[in-house]
């Protein structure tokens, strides 16, 4: 399914398989989940995609000699820049991503640079391993830098949200969930995942909180999360994307609050992620769609009607 230009639908189309390089893989898609960033390329939030594009940063592939192997976003790091070399690849200069900068998953095959293919549990068949890649991943390191917060709270209850709630309540940790006003089905999906509160952006939740995760693209929640954190908390927007953030007074920040982003993920991320799912263990809800039906999968998530993660599976 390949994006020819942005702001217009994937197009069905046959191209050649492709030839590993120098240390790639090829390998045969099994499943691919659809990341909110996928819309983001789509809608040309993210400006600068390799045209003609195939999408997808969640990848559940077979090598040619019958490996399982997940491809994340970050596929492809200098290894020598500052951040680099100082164990936050994940800001590397030059870093390439699956599925913006190189062909990703939605596709039968795909190569990779085989030093950023995670290796996946057993445990977890195709289709539940491919939301962890990046709705998974990206969710627990918006986690661990929201620090060992014990009130914790999640603005937007989309993939990576519901896959963070479980880590989170593993962890002992307090959730308080908060939800587009009137988003009664996203509500009750916020007290199922372990919420023992749950209410709308705008609310105030019952008592202040250690932390803040905001995963809507919305910039308007981040002075409502600062407004809704006690001394001291951390507001941590897990997003690649955000609409602006609205001028609001000093007053919610003093107090040694802060504002923070999360960018991409480290390898690192990945095994230590992968390694926790199964012990929590994580359970990705899902919806299925077959290839073909890519623009069905992106629509239904941009009209938030995907409950979990949307997966094509192959
Ligand atoms: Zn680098
Ligand atoms: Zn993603």
């Amino acid at each position: 399914m390949v994006l020819s230009a942005q702001r217009e639908a994937l197009e069905l189309r046959d191209l050649p398989v492709p030839a590993p390089g120098p240390g790639q893989l090829r390998l045969r898609v099994r499943a691919c989940a659809v990341c909110r960033t996928d819309l983001h390329v789509v809608d040309g939030d993210l400006p600068h995609p390799k045209l003609p594009l195939v999408l997808g940063h969640q990848v559940v592939g077979e090598t040619d000699d019958g490996r399982r192997l997940g491809v994340p976003w970050l596929g492809w790091t200098d290894g020598t820049c500052r951040y680099c070399t100082s164990g936050r690849e994940n800001l590397c200069d030059h870093a390439r991503f699956t599925g913006y900068d190189i062909d990703g998953g939605y596709a039968e095959y795909l190569v990779a640079d085989e030093r950023y293919c995670l290796e996946l549990p057993d445990v977890y068949d195709d289709v539940d391993a491919a939301p962890l890649l990046c709705a998974g991943l990206i969710g627990y390191r918006s986690l661990r830098l929201a620090g060992d917060a014990e009130r914790l709270g999640l603005y937007g209850f989309g993939a990576s949200a519901h896959i963070v709630a479980q880590v989170a309540r593993h962890e002992g940790r307090r959730l308080f969930g908060f939800v587009r006003h009137g988003d009664e089905a996203a509500r009750a999906f916020a007290l199922d995942l372990g919420c023992e509160w749950a209410g709308w952006s705008d609310e105030l939740p019952p008592e202040q909180l250690d932390a803040a995760i905001v995963f809507a693209p919305v910039g308007e929640l981040v002075p409502a999360a600062l407004a809704a954190l006690g001394k001291g908390g951390t507001v941590v927007c897990a997003g690649i994307h955000m609409t602006d953030i609205p001028s609001f007074p000093y007053e919610l920040l003093w107090e040694e609050r802060s504002i923070r982003s999360v960018a991409n993920l480290t390898r690192e991320d990945g095994e230590e992620f992968l390694s926790l799912a199964p012990r929590v263990p994580v359970h990705a809800e899902t919806e299925v769609f077959a290839l073909e039906d890519a623009n069905d999968a992106i629509a239904r998530l941009r009209r938030g009607e995907v409950r979990g993660s949307a997966v094509l599976r192959l």
